[in-house]
């Protein structure tokens, strides 16, 4: 039932988590969207808003232990209550290892991982409070097939789907859901800031072939929130049919 839940979704500025926070709202959900780009989610919760739904825009950076602790409170002292984090919010600095771009792979580690992280840590203690919470996080195909310029983004994706699936482990005592999605190419603004200019041109021209739109993720999401709460859907993988 997605009617009435409190759904906080980081990297809610564009791309899958604008598409999941303007579909949720669509069936009922009370979002609140987090990012850096405040701009952008005020638009996006203003259109939300006058579509009839519920939105509240809070600018977030992931890699902030505090900003992910006030964006949890922000939902709970606004709506009440946090009944799913989506931790959608990353970044992909592409290229082969030999480029050495140790920056882009610490930003990578600091956004896709600890951001992750720092989700995790600001709403659990909510949702033991509450007895009843969801965790759901964007990975990714590349994690699941392994390719070259795409090692230490893999790599940050397969991290959060261990730490999530041990965290489903540690929590069957009913209270805590953990979903991990894992989409293949998405026409969004992932890649546009690739430096390698050969990357970047080929995952642009990937996305613009074959790359499925947001939304098509977003329902992937909207399906795992859902479903009943005794039932967890614990990973799911969504790619364009013609991606190998
Ligand atoms: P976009 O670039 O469109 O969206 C990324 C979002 O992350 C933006 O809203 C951005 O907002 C946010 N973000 C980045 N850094 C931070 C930060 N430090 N703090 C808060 N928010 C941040 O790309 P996608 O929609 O494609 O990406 C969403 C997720 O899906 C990512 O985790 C990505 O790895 C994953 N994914 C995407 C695929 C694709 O083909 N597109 C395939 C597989 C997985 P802002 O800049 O305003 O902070």
């Amino acid at each position: 039932m997605i009617e009435g839940k409190i759904v906080a979704i980081t990297g809610a500025s564009s791309g899958i988590g604008e598409a999941t926070a303007r579909l949720l709202a669509h069936k009922g959900a009370l979002v609140a969207l987090g990012a850096r780009r405040t701009a952008r989610l005020a638009t996006i919760a203003k259109e939300i808003t006058h579509a009839g739904g519920r939105a509240l825009a809070c600018e977030v950076d992931v890699t902030r232990g505090e900003d992910m602790r006030r964006f949890v409170t922000c939902a709970v002292e606004e709506f009440g209550a946090l009944d799913v984090l989506v931790s959608n919010a990353g970044i992909s600095h592409l290229g082969p290892m030999s480029d050495l771009d140790v920056e882009g792979w610490d930003a990578m580690i600091d956004v896709n991982l600890r951001g992750v992280l720092n989700g995790v840590a600001a709403a659990l203690p909510v949702f033991r409070r509450q007895g009843r919470g969801h965790l759901v996080t964007t990975v990714s195909t590349s994690g699941l097939k392994i390719v070259p310029t795409q090692a230490v983004y893999a790599g940050t994706k397969n991290a959060v789907r261990t730490i999530l699936e041990a965290l489903r482990q540690e929590s069957t005592d009913g209270t805590l859901r953990t979903t991990s999605i894992s989409p293949g190419f998405v026409q969004t603004e992932l890649v546009d800031n690739v430096t390698d200019d050969a990357t970047r041109e080929q995952a642009q021209r990937r996305m613009a072939d074959i790359g499925i739109p947001a939304e098509a993720v977003a329902r992937a999401i909207a399906f795992a929130i859902n479903m009943p709460e005794d039932v967890e859907v614990g990973d799911l993988t969504i790619r364009p049919t013609r991606q190998n």
